[in-house]
């Protein structure tokens, strides 16, 4: 195991300037994400694909290309190295020879949300924090709940009061004081915003903080080495804040640099809710940043983010691979939520279903091809969304009525 870093400092994703690393950072002093940034000729030199191979069993196998000072101090659940699954019956009923899945709801709490937190929290251990505080539509608040716990810090967690019940509940379970607000997730961010500096707290909210996008990269990288170290010709990715998103394109690129890829990249296709679509909008009007939504709404609660901070990364990014953007209404997720589950056994979160309705769409618009290799990421468990399926899914039959005769009185 390589107990180096490679990190070289933290650069404004708006204008470059540089900031140093190794201290505790939220946005830049533009107020734009902070990157971080690498010594990719020098890691080029120490590390390789075969190390990396018969790394640990987590995302931790990526240590080298991963912020913390000493992986020592990793704060880990076992998150990452989920399943990359080809789902061949859900192909043929969308028309696509080659079709996969990567079903990140094996990670701990049942999201990608894990892959950041793991990162976000092992960092700001490693800096010294004791408390910890976001916004959340849900599931990054579960992950945060979660490794906060792990480390045995403090986690404040502000969701809006419709957020899954799933949530509420876990984060409760993992001694996370939640906060439960009348109001969409910029109101949680808000109050975050307000008090952390009287309460003491660190906010780890979505791209204020430099090191969830690093855990998110994970993705990227993961994906390229189940593949073999190549990659899609198209990922569908379910976006709200954007960050896997931003994440993957980042790990594009250092892989190239690393040499460990070419410089062919997929499409990247950004799937939003119908009801939540700022990025959608922005990328139909061909601007290079999104307007605030109003008045969001969609099953798929990790997408309801009315303005995302990173929106212009993910614009250029799909601009930058001739991807698109794509908005999918909530009932088109749901059955293909369900086509899904009954073709191959996964059982996901609205986010992922978007992706699995948006493929169809493209197929039939022909913006994708059958013969493309295209890749659903799907970002959560279908468990998590009880309410939302329910309303499909509720037992319309009672046991005694499907039993029948079959019930046998004493
Ligand atoms: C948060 C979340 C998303 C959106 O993630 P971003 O990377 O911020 O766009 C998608 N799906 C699920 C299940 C989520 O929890």
């Amino acid at each position: 195991m390589h107990h180096k870093t490679f990190v070289s400092h933290l650069e404004c994703s708006r204008t470059g300037e540089r900031v140093p690393a190794g201290r505790l950072q939220n946005l830049s002093p533009q107020g734009a994400p902070l990157l971080v940034r690498y010594h990719l000729q020098r890691a080029a030199r120490d590390l390789s694909r075969e190390a990396v191979e018969q790394g640990v069993r987590s995302l931790w196998r990526y240590a080298p290309l991963l912020p913390l000072r000493d992986p020592a101090h990793a704060v880990t659940l076992g998150e990452g190295m989920t399943p990359l699954l080809s789902t061949p019956r859900l192909g043929r009923r969308l028309g696509c020879d080659r079709l996969y899945v990567k079903d990140e709801s094996a990670n701990p709490t049942g999201t990608f949300k894990a892959r950041g937190m793991a990162v976000a929290v092992s960092m700001a251990c490693e800096l010294g924090v004791r408390k910890l505080a976001a916004p959340s539509a849900g599931n990054a608040a579960s992950a945060l709940a979660a490794y906060a716990a792990r480390a045995g810090l403090e986690a404040h967690l502000f969701m809006p009061r419709d957020a899954p019940r799933a949530n509420s509940i876990e984060c409760e379970a993992m001694g996370a004081r939640v906060t439960m607000v009348d109001g969409l997730i910029s109101d949680c961010g808000r109050i975050v915003a307000e008090r952390q500096q009287a309460e003491g707290w660190f906010d780890v909210s979505t791209l204020k903080e430099p090191y969830r996008i690093e855990g998110k990269k994970t993705m990227g990288i993961e994906l390229a080495e189940q593949l073999g170290w190549r990659l899609p010709d198209a990922i569908l990715y379910p976006t709200g804040g954007g960050v896997g998103l931003i994440g993957m394109w980042k790990a594009f690129a250092e892989l190239e640099e690393l040499g460990w890829i070419g410089p062919k990249r997929p499409k990247m296709i950004a799937v939003q809710a119908a009801g939540s679509a700022p990025i959608v909008r922005a990328w139909n009007a061909g601007e290079r940043e999104s307007e605030y939504w109003d008045a969001a709404a969609t099953v798929a609660s990790g997408l309801r983010v009315p303005k995302a901070l990173g929106d212009f990364l993910v614009l250029d990014a799909l601009r930058e691979s001739s991807g698109t953007a794509v908005a999918v209404d909530d009932q088109d997720t749901l059955d293909a939520g369900h086509l899904l589950a009954r073709s191959e056994g996964i059982f996901v979160a609205p986010e992922g279903a978007s992706c699995v309705a948006a493929v169809g769409r493209l197929l039939r618009d022909g913006f994708l091809e059958s013969n493309e290799e295209v890749l659903i990421y799907n970002t959560g468990t279908g468990l998590k969304y009880l309410e939302a399926w329910e309303t499909r899914f509720e037992p319309k039959v009672t046991a005694r009525e499907r039993l029948g005769g079959l019930i046998v009185p004493r």
